[in-house]
């Protein structure tokens, strides 16, 4: 094949709009959907005479994603002006970090098929955003809102070290979670809080220099990341193939062909003319700040994953399940403060949230405290009713009257188990004699027959009977 003989080589940029109540520099509200430009204050108009403010609550956040992404924090900060010209930038500048960022180095660790893997990256800085231009209302003009311009952004920059849509995608998804677990980002890509570049080139196996890069703008789902980067790579080995030079190039994706066009080209780097902000001061991050920033923030996914397998001995799978969300791992150790059957506990969480995503609400506001989920943990820990029966309808059950122990519940919707051996071997014998050719089959060898007679055990004893038992009975009745 083909792409055996090349390498794709990614780089990632990552805009991550910050959940603070205010903007980077200015009181201005930050809610998505408002009305246009009506969270436009003077400054965020950039009218003359007005000054910046820092929002200190952009450099916790800062800070904090740099402890949780293993980067070095930088001490001395300040901030540089980009200078470019676009309609929907009031000032007629960016205020960035670009070229000194806070958080230097550090990786995100990302599993793929091919295994696990540090996914390097180069920094992360602080910056405001631009306004939005809306062209699609009226084909003369272009409707500018001011509302996204200032709000806190961080940049998160990889080193060209993916090189795969796969690796990509995996790398997104871990990265968000991190985002919203630490509570700095919604991780909304839909609505454009969380926006990612890729930079894309290709290079023959082995090669040791970088090839020209591509890159894709305007990314709105980690899904068309991945899209993008398959399309792309494959039109760059094309054109490798066919001998043609790649051009340096900013290009979009379109979903809904599946390729990507050129926006425009990038033959020589942007001048930006940058200098430091003369309007804000320098700001310097010491060790007790950084101290007290590490100290207030919550137990990071990893750390948990490890202790659900090696203290709880859960699986692998589990406890990537479990902390896929901070709020659901927040619900599970309250669960398991009250009861110690850690694998019954994970299976009741799949339960949870399948019970959240049909109602439509958010795990934090399921109904049942966690001491009557504990109950019901335990409750089948006993092997009185079994996991399917109970998670379908004591749960309903209980939600409908939590003053009812499990016990009770299971009593009175007729669910407790038949684990008598007599009652179960009496549904034996009739479903035995009821299909005799089938019996035949299975004695001479058709073993498989044994879940069709357990299903019509289960069917007569009204779904009651223990199965682990009535399997015995009937393996013991058959041979
Ligand atoms: P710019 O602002 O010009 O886009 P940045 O340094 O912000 O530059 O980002 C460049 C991104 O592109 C980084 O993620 C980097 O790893 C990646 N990159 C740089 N060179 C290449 C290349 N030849 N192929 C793929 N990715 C690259
Ligand atoms: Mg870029």
């Amino acid at each position: 094949m083909i792409h055996d003989k090349y390498e794709l080589v990614i780089g990632l940029e990552v805009h991550a709009q910050l959940q603070t109540e205010s903007k980077l520099f200015c009181g201005d509200g930050t809610s998505f959907g408002a009305q246009p430009n009506t969270q436009v204050s003077a400054i965020s108009l950039a009218h003359p005479g007005t000054l910046p403010v820092m929002n200190e609550k952009v450099i916790e956040l800062a800070v904090k994603l740099g402890l949780a992404l293993n980067c070095s924090i930088v001490q001395e900060n300040y901030f540089a002006r980009k200078n470019y010209f676009y309609p929907d930038l009031p000032k007629g500048y960016q205020v960035s970090q670009h070229t000194a960022p806070i958080c230097q180095g550090g990786y995100v660790s990302i599993q793929t098929n091919d295994g696990k893997k540090d996914v390097k990256l180069n920094r992360i800085h602080m910056e405001e955003d631009a306004g939005k231009s809306l062209h699609a209302q009226n084909e003369l003009y272009t409707s500018i809102d001011l509302n996204r311009a200032g709000m806190p952004l961080l940049e998160i920059v990889t080193e060209p070290d993916l090189h795969t849509s796969d690796e990509a995608y995996a790398y997104l998804t871990e990265l968000r979670k991190l985002v919203r677990w630490l509570d700095v980002c919604d991780g909304n890509m839909e609505e454009g809080s969380m926006r990612c570049d890729a930079n894309i080139s290709v290079r023959l196996k082995g090669a040791v220099t970088l090839g020209t890069r591509v890159e894709v703008k305007n990314l709105n789902s980690i899904r068309n990341v991945k899209k993008a980067i398959e399309a792309e790579g494959a039109r760059l080995i094309a054109l490798t193939e066919k001998g043609e030079p790649v051009i340096q190039q900013t290009r979009s994706f379109n979903a809904d062909n599946n390729t990507t066009f050129a926006l425009r080209s990038k033959e020589k780097a942007d001048d930006y003319r940058y200098f430091p902000e003369p309007d804000l001061p320098p700001f310097f991050i010491n060790a007790e700040y950084l101290e007290k920033t590490k100290a207030a923030m919550p137990v990071l996914p990893v750390v948990l994953q490890q202790k659900y397998i090696s203290q709880y001995q859960l699986s692998e799978y589990d406890a990537a399940q479990l902390t896929n969300d901070k709020d659901d791992a927040d619900l599970f150790e309250m669960i398991v403060e009250h009861t110690n059957h850690y694998k019954a506990a994970a299976n009741w969480m799949t339960a949870i949230k399948n019970y959240c995503t049909e109602n439509n609400i958010d795990i934090t506001v399921f109904p049942l405290h966690e001491t009557n989920i504990a109950s019901l943990v335990n409750f089948t820990e006993t092997g009185k009713v079994s996991f399917n029966t109970a998670s379908t309808k004591m749960l309903n059950a209980m939600i409908a009257d939590p003053s009812q122990t499990a016990e009770s519940i299971a009593t009175s919707l007729n669910l407790l188990q038949e684990s008598n051996e007599g009652a179960i071997e009496g549904w034996v014998n009739e479903v035995i004699a009821s299909m005799p050719d089938k019996v035949k089959e299975y004695r001479s060898g058709k073993k498989g027959l044994l879940g069709l007679f357990a299903g019509e055990v289960k069917k007569r004893s009204k779904g009651k009977a223990d199965m682990q038992l009535t399997n015995k009975v009937l393996i013991e009745k058959l041979s």
